[in-house]
């Protein structure tokens, strides 16, 4: 169909000729296809990690979230175009009371997605039962450190044995996968890497180390960046050097399989060896901006759209309008431009 044949476009989008054609795949500017929405369902969170939560940071009113029934309209306009794993983020996406609804609300809805989380863990003891039995597939736990003093340090209020009792509950739940995440910084946890692989492996999760990135409070503590290759040498002869799995088949991590029995170690290199060519994902923060880039801090008010009462046409038209600007990351052309995204607005 034309743009020619659609409702009229929402006001200041430019108009794109295929933008009310829902079959065509998703993509941007050069031709990559976007599957994989990350979806922030709320900003606020239950820890302040230091590399992530603003000083006095206040999270978005109610109202202005996303509602389940909007979150649900969303998905269903970016499956119809190709995406097929959302990932729901935060903040802290557990804090939302309506969590287990929302999650039960998506599978319903769309049964063909993958649908994962990435959470910290606090929460879970309670929640992964009901989360897996609504239709969650997949968890992304943070664990920055394995020993509860730095575990709290890291993450300025959160508890270890709390977050230990979760991921224990997560295993018991029967979901499909479930891997850590461990953001590392120089003189905290670089000497804990080997270690907190370890403890990933014993329990049959697979541990992830992610390069810290100049994102929101990450920007002021950059001396305390430490590059992939740096954590992968803290893993020496556990890790085979290659080949590595992908090329990222499913989000940015790459991975490495451990030498000697199975499992493997994903990294994360935003910053030394950044993955755009690659980049199949799109963002729509908890206020329902779409946002093309994580580095990105303009979005555009998918949100408002719904609720003037876009049609799906419009919606996509918007969609496609914003991946038509896609192009690369700013972290290394523009880091006071990264500096202004607050990874708990915009999920990581
Ligand atoms: N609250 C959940 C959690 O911590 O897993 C989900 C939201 S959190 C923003 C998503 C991911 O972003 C986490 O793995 C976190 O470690 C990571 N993150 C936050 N700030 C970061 C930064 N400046 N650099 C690298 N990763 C960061
Ligand atoms: Fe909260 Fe996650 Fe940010 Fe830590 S990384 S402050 S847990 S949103």
């Amino acid at each position: 169909m034309s743009a020619a044949g659609c409702s009229p476009p929402l006001p200041r989008l430019a108009v794109v000729p295929d933008a009310c054609a829902p079959g065509l795949p998703l993509t941007d500017s050069v031709g990559r296809s976007v599957r994989y929405l990350r979806l922030g369902v709320t900003d606020r969170c239950d820890m302040a990690c230091v590399y992530c939560m603003p000083e006095g940071y206040r999270g978005t009113p109610r109202r202005e979230q996303l509602s389940v029934d909007e979150v649900v309209r969303i998905v269903r306009v970016f499956y119809a175009v190709g995406v097929r794993t959302v990932r729901l983020t935060g903040g802290e996406p557990l804090v939302r009371r309506d969590v287990v609804h929302l999650v039960s609300a998506i599978a319903t809805a769309v049964p063909g997605l993958d649908l994962a989380l990435t959470t910290n863990g606090a929460l879970l003891a309670r929640l992964a039962r009901p989360l897996r039995d609504a239709g969650l597939q997949r968890l992304n736990i943070s664990v920055d450190s394995v020993h509860a003093d730095c575990f709290h340090q890291l993450t300025r209020t959160g508890d270890w044995a709390a977050v230990r009792a979760g991921i224990d509950a997560a295993r018991d739940a029967g979901f499909t996968e479930i891997k850590t995440n461990t953001v590392v910084l120089r003189d905290h946890n670089l000497d804990q890497v080997p270690e907190i692989a370890r403890w990933a492996h014993d329990r049959g999760l697979t541990p992830r180390f992610i390069e810290l990135m100049p994102l929101g409070e990450g920007a002021s503590l950059m001396n305390q960046h430490v590059p992939w290759t740096e954590i992968r040498a803290r893993l020496g002869a556990l890790l085979q050097d290659g080949p590595t799995e992908s090329p990222r088949q499913r989000g940015p991590a790459f991975y490495l399989p451990v030498r000697a029995g199975q499992g493997r170690v994903g990294f994360i290199t935003a910053v030394s060896n950044h993955f755009c060519n690659t980049c199949d994902r799109v963002r729509v923060s908890a206020r329902g901006e779409l946002r093309a880039c994580l580095a990105n801090p303009h979005g555009v008010s998918l949100r408002d759209a719904v609720r003037q009462g876009a049609t799906d046409a419009q919606l996509l038209h918007l969609l496609r309008g914003v991946l038509a600007g896609k192009d690369r990351h700013a972290f290394t052309t523009g880091p006071r431009a990264a500096a202004a995204v607050v990874m708990t607005g915009i999920g990581g």
